[in-house]
Parts: C-alpha cells; sequence; structure tokens
C-alpha cells in the first residue's frame, strides 16, 4: 500500500504531487511519511488572556468576539477584533484574506495562535478561530504536528496544516500494519517501540512519552543502518584485502631508539606504537587514526612507525596539508635522523620541474626511505618502488575516496595512519571516521606548564603592548593571528597589514615577521625562518601556522577578532604555544559588544585546555558544521531525524547491535538477515559511508 505513487493519496492529487517531489524529493507515501514533524504543540492545555507571557508559545483560548472594525480599503484593508475570555480582553488582528473571514460576535470559538507583542500588549495576527461546537477532540488533545515547508509549498497552499491532513490520511494505510525493519530481539534488548507504532505516534502521538518513544526508536534504526553499512564494509575490506607484514624491528628503528632518539617517550607514544606496530604485522591492510592533542608528540610517533617499515623493506610517507609544515616536517626528521642513513626527501607544489626529475626516479627505484610532502604525494606521476606506509597528517577528513587513492599507490594497498590533533567528538569517531581503528594519545610530554588563557576587549591596546613588550623582554616570541576567510579575503589581508603596520609603529624596537597565504612559498618560507630561528619576535599571520608549526620558544599567540574563528580552530591555533618549559599565554581578542554565543565560545576556551571537551562543546554551539574551522560543510550526514550533536548515547547503542549483527553473521548471508540486507540496499550513498565525500 505504502509504495504507492503520492499522487494517489487521499488529499494529494497530480498537482499537489508535483509540488512535494520537487520540493521535498518525495515519491511515494512511504516516503512521505518520512516527513517527520519538527515540532509538536501542545493542545491540551487552555489558556486565559491574563496568562499570556511571551510570543513563542503557541495558545489555545475560547471566548468570543465583542466587536469588529475594518480599517482602509482594497489591498490596505485591515481588519481588528476585540476578544473576550470573560475575565480579559485581546486584540486581533487580519491583514489579508479578510472577504473570506466568517467570523461573528456574540458565538464561542476556540482561538488558537501564536501571541506577538504590540507595544506593552500583546495581540494575535491571523489566529485561528473555530467555532466552538465544531472543535472535534481530536484537535485539543495531546499534541499537534507541525511540519517543514518551503516557500513554494506554501504559496501553493500546502502548509503545515496541508502536510497533517496528507498525512493523517495515510493513517489508516499505516495501522494496518508496517513491514518491520529491525529483528525482534533487537527491539526487545532495546526496549524499541516496534515500526508500526512509531510512524503513528510520531505524527500523531498520544502524549509525550510516547513521542518520544517513537522518535528514539526511529533514530535508532537511522543511525543502527548507518553503522551497519560502515561496520560491514570496513570489515568486508579486511577480509579482503590483504596488509603488509611488517613484523620485524630492525636496524634502523633500534638504531634510532638506542643512538638517536632525544628524550624518553611518554607511556601514550608507546602504547599507540605498540597498537600500530601489532596492526600492520596482522596482515591485514591497516587503516587507523592517530589521535592526540596538539603537541601531544604526534610526529615522533610517525617517524618511529616509518622505521618499522622501512626496516622490512618498505617505503613510507607523510602527507601534511601545508608547505609550510612540509617544509617543517622534513627539517624536525633530517635533523632527528642525523647520523642515520635513512633517506628523506621533500615533494610539494614549488618542488621544481628539474628536482622532480631526480626524485620522482629515485623514488620508483626505492631509493628514498621517506618522502614527506603535500597533496602533491597523490599524483598519479608520483610512483613508489614499494611504499608500505603512508601517514597523512592534520587532515582528519581525509574520506575513503582520497584513501583509496592512496591504496592504489602499490600492488596491495599500503597501511593507512592518519594522524590528527582536532580532538574528534566520539559521534564523529563512530560515523564519519567509523571504518578507522583508533588510537589516542592522551598524554603530554612531562613539563608543560599549562598555558593561561584570557579574554580581552581589543580596545584595550594599552595593557595589550605592555604585555608584548614584557614578554619579549623576557626572550619569548609572539604569535599574533588574524582571521582569513576566503569569502572575503582582500578585506582580511588588509586588516593583517594593516595589523603588522600598526605593531611596526609601535615597537620599532623589534623585529617581526609577517606570512599569509597569497605570499610567495619562498617569501613564506624566509618570513617563517626568521621567526623559527629567533631573528624575529613577532610573527604576524594568518591561519597558515594553525596546524603543526612548532617553535618552542614562542610563548605568546594573541588571537585577533576571536569571534570569527570556529573553537576547534582556537584551540589549534593555541596549541602553538606551550611547547617549551616557559609559561605560555594565549590572549583572545574581540570587540567589547559581542553575541552569546561569542561570549560562551570565549568562556570556554578560558576556562579549558582540554581539546576533547572543547569539542563537544563546537558540536553542541556549532552544530555539525565547521568543526575544524574550514569551509562550511553542514552536517556530515543528512540524517533524517538522528543528529550527531545530540544523539550520542543512541548512536553508541546502534552500534552496539550492528556490531552484534555482524559478530553473529559478518557477511549478512543468513535468511535470518534478509531484512538488513534490504535495509542497507535502501540506503542512499551519503548514509552509507557516514558522510559526504570531500573533493
Ligand atoms: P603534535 O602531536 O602536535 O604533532 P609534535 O610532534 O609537534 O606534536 O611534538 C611537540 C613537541 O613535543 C616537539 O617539540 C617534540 O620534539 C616534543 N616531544 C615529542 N615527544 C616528546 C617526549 N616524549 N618527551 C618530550 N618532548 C617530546
Ligand atoms: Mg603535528
Amino acid at each position: 500500500m505504502l509504495d504507492k505513487d503520492i499522487t494517489y493519496c487521499k488529499n494529494v492529487g497530480s498537482r499537489r504531487a508535483d509540488i512535494l517531489r520537487k520540493e521535498l524529493g518525495v515519491n511515494t507515501a512511504a516516503e512521505l511519511l518520512e516527513q517527520y514533524p519538527f515540532k509538536y504543540i501542545d493542545r491540551s492545555r487552555f489558556y486565559f488572556i491574563h496568562e499570556i507571557a511571551d510570543e513563542d508559545t503557541f495558545v489555545q483560548i475560547k471566548g468570543e468576539i465583542l466587536e469588529f472594525h475594518t480599517m482602509g480599503i482594497g489591498r490596505a484593508q485591515r481588519m481588528s477584533a476585540m476578544f473576550s475570555d470573560g475575565q480579559s480582553q485581546i486584540e486581533l488582528v487580519w491583514f489579508k484574506g479578510i472577504q473570506y473571514l466568517k467570523l461573528q460576535t456574540g458565538v464561542p470559538y476556540l482561538l488558537f495562535g501564536k501571541p506577538s507583542r504590540f507595544n506593552r500588549t500583546y495581540n494575535f495576527v491571523h489566529p485561528e478561530l473555530t467555532p466552538l461546537d465544531k472543535v472535534t477532540p481530536q484537535m485539543v488533545t495531546g499534541l499537534e504536528p507541525h511540519y517543514n515547508t518551503t516557500e513554494r509549498m506554501k504559496n501553493s497552499g500546502i502548509n503545515s496544516k496541508a502536510m497533517r491532513t496528507i498525512i493523517a490520511g495515510l493513517m489508516p494505510d499505516v495501522d494496518r500494519g508496517l513491514p518491520e525493519t529491525l529483528q525482534a530481539d533487537i527491539i526487545q534488548r532495546y526496549h524499541l517501540m516496534n515500526r508500526t507504532e512509531a510512524i503513528h505516534q510520531i505524527h500523531f502521538p498520544n502524549d509525550t512519552p510516547s513521542m518520544q518513544k517513537a522518535r528514539e526508536r526511529l533514530k535508532f534504526e537511522e543511525l543502527f543502518y548507518n553503522q551497519l553499512s560502515i561496520l560491514s564494509r570496513a570489515s568486508a575490506r579486511r577480509r579482503h584485502t590483504e596488509g603488509f607484514i611488517i613484523s620485524v624491528v630492525g636496524r634502523h628503528f633500534n638504531y634510532f631508539y638506542k643512538n638517536l632518539l632525544p628524550f624518553e617517550l611518554t607511556n601514550a607514544q608507546k602504547r599507540v606504537i605498540k597498537e600500530i606496530h601489532a596492526d600492520m604485522k596482522s596482515g591485514k591492510q591497516m587503516n587507523r587514526l592517530l589521535q592526540g592533542d596538539v603537541g601531544s608528540g604526534k610526529t615522533l610517533v610517525a617517524l618511529l612507525c616509518a622505521l618499522l617499515v622501512i626496516d622490512n623493506g618498505y617505503q613510507a610517507c607523510i602527507m601534511a596539508p601545508t608547505e609550510i609544515l612540509a617544509n617543517q616536517h622534513l627539517a624536525t626528521l633530517r635533523q632527528l635522523l642525523q647520523g642515520s642513513d635513512v633517506r628523506v626527501e621533500l615533494l610539494t607544489g614549488s618542488t621544481t620541474k628539474k628536482q622532480r626529475a631526480e626524485l620522482l626516479p629515485a623514488l620508483q627505484r626505492g631509493e628514498i626511505n621517506l618522502l614527506i610532502g603535500t597533496h602533491a604525494l597523490i599524483e598519479d606521476t608520483v610512483q613508489f618502488g614499494n611504499i608500505g606506509l603512508v601517514i597523512v597528517d592534520e587532515q582528519h577528513r581525509f574520506g575513503v575516496a582520497q584513501r583509496a587513492k592512496l591504496w592504489a599507490k602499490n600492488s596491495r594497498p599500503p597501511h593507512v595512519l592518519v594522524m590528527t590533533a582536532t580532538p574528534i567528538p566520539r559521534t564523529l569517531a563512530m560515523t564519519v571516521y567509523g571504518d578507522l581503528q583508533v588510537s589516542v594519545i592522551d598524554e603530554l610530554p612531562p613539563g608543560r606548564k599549562p598555558i593561561q588563557t584570557y579574554h580581552y576587549s581589543n580596545l584595550r591596546r594599552k595593557s595589550i603592548n605592555e604585555f608584548i613588550i614584557k614578554q619579549v623582554g623576557l626572550g619569548r616570541q609572539i604569535y599574533v593571528v588574524y582571521p582569513l576567510i576566503q569569502e572575503n579575503e582582500e578585506l582580511d589581508l588588509a586588516d593583517l597589514e594593516n595589523g603588522y603596520n600598526k605593531l611596526v609603529e609601535t615597537f620599532p624596537q623589534f623585529r617581526i615577521s609577517m606570512v599569509h597565504g597569497k605570499m610567495r612559498a619562498a617569501d613564506k618560507d624566509l618570513q617563517m625562518q626568521r621567526f623559527v630561528s629567533g631573528e624575529t619576535q613577532i610573527l604576524v599571520a594568518t591561519t597558515v601556522i594553525e596546524v603543526g608549526v612548532n617553535v618552542p620558544n614562542a610563548s605568546v599567540m594573541i588571537i585577533e577578532d576571536a569571534q570569527r574563528f570556529g573553537l576547534s580552530q582556537l584551540h589549534q591555533l593555541r596549541g602553538r604555544v606551550g611547547r617549551g618549559a616557559d609559561q605560555s599565554y594565549c590572549l583572545l581578542l574581540t570587540p567589547p559588544q559581542m553575541s552569546a554565543e561569542t561570549r560562551k565560545r570565549m568562556d570556554i576556551m578560558v576556562a579549558t585546555n582540554d581539546g576533547f571537551r572543547i569539542a563537544e562543546a563546537d558540536l553542541q554551539i556549532r552544530g555539525m558544521g565547521d568543526l575544524e574551522g574550514t569551509a562550511q560543510s553542514g552536517d556530515p550526514v543528512n540524517f533524517k531525524i538522528a543528529s550527531l550533536a545530540t544523539d550520542g548515547q543512541i548512536l553508541q547503542l546502534a552500534r552496539e547491535a550492528a556490531n552484534s549483527v555482524l559478530d553473529d553473521d559478518p557477511t549478512l548471508s543468513t535468511g535470518y538477515t534478509q531484512v538488513y540486507r534490504d535495509g542497507l540496499a535502501r540506503l542512499n550513498p551519503e548514509q552509507k559511508l557516514g558522510y559526504r565525500e570531500i573533493s
């Protein structure tokens, strides 16, 4: 019954069907039923006029109209009426459709609407008035569903109320029973409502608890299928792809560990290296996410893993998000490896043709052990002799499609390690990165002092400048960061240059570098280098320094227009300091006037250095967009009802349920799991992968 075309649903017809198809993308009755209400209005309560207290709550009042007034003529015509509940009076106003109103004085009505505030009193604009004897019990019991509609739908008369009528027309079909999409054991184990009841109750709930149970069940179902898809694909890949076996702990690793390692590894570093090694010698291809807050020492872990792979006769590469970072990795690693015969080279967009002509053949002959670079590494022209491990630094949204390109770099796919300092909320770890195994470095190297963070009005230049003078006087270096967003790059660069000029003017005694994305790579490097070497005391920059840059003597981070950064981005930036033994500081500057949201974000930054708490807060405040502070990508999955920001608990249960199904039947091949195969077949690509691919 529910496969039928919406044209043939009650109250639809071909004209409305066209609009519904275009605007909502629904074709069948079943799809119409998945247009869930976005809110409910409690119609079980009756109000008195004097109880109206705000503009946001719908109310219903019993009463009668005392008198009408009509003003103006033609299109400017306007009508008002005085409505009384027997105790007090309120004004009703109409601007449109006055000729259709058939209202009378002295007749009892049920008024329903949302009050508006007008000067210091309330009135109702275009309220719904139903003669009391026409009010059906259904109208005033329980929760009334409200549906999302588009402008075009409204213009064609399909408002929320019309949607309600259309969906109500499907309820007899629903009540005859819908196919169940979850097996009875799961429904029982997780105390879920059955599908038929859930679909009925989400649209026309008996009461609030039933509505909540219905929503819970449908969220569970949606997340369950998402997890089943992700987990079954990951397990299929593990079953089908053999990985290079990295079993030997050999010469390069041991020499480095005994003679070159500059400090004792933290316990967390040791643990994740063990996890990664165990994974790489299992015979299966590794796809692992390494999470560790800024400064937790991921680079060293990357190097040790690369050495393991090199010891087993394979090559390794590290891919960084920017040239600055690739250069820095090269410098750091070459320095760490001094005295070892591991050959490390660099390949970026700035590598000249001539250099490439030398580099690429050597790479193919397997003479280069460790290649460091940017996205240039993915190009097809970059061919390794025998790549065994690809490390992706600070690009945690590196999706399956991108990883798949790396898998093709050898006859068997190399092991892949994605490293990120962006703490990933649990819900994202289970969806967007749901096919990755996860290792966490949950410990910073010893001797770090927590960074002190302050939020200042950007008008307090005098105190800020005094602070700068004092810190530079102590021999410290300072970052000053300006926001840069694609949309108004020009303006932002002007801000940056302005800021730079002001600093130069204010501090003639200091040397100041400036870097931004629009500079030539060579200039950028030069400026960076001057700061890294300590020649300049202040570095004025855009967010190009956000990831990975490591200057231990820099102990002050000043962020201009901090309100324009996302929380995770602020945390990343702050992580550039606090790397040496000195007390570090972060100053967040905003205009004195700010939104409540900005205030909240600044308060969190001041209150905690814990990246996880910040990431969770970010998710709550901003929703799923902009988690990385990069382009607005919106929610990574367009779930119909579930939300990664709020449904972490249900997601956890859904994942557990999906895992138990796969434990019993990894290939979903028994008759029992037919229902799940069917369910997976209905998913769209995004729901299957758990996220949209970025390109
Ligand atoms: P991130 O995890 O942010 O990439 P890095 O790898 O850049 O961090 O490390 C930050 C700093 O900590 C570097 O200066 C590095 O040399 C230092 N470091 C790494 N591991 C240790 C350790 N076990 N003990 C002391 N310092 C360490
Ligand atoms: Mg790093």
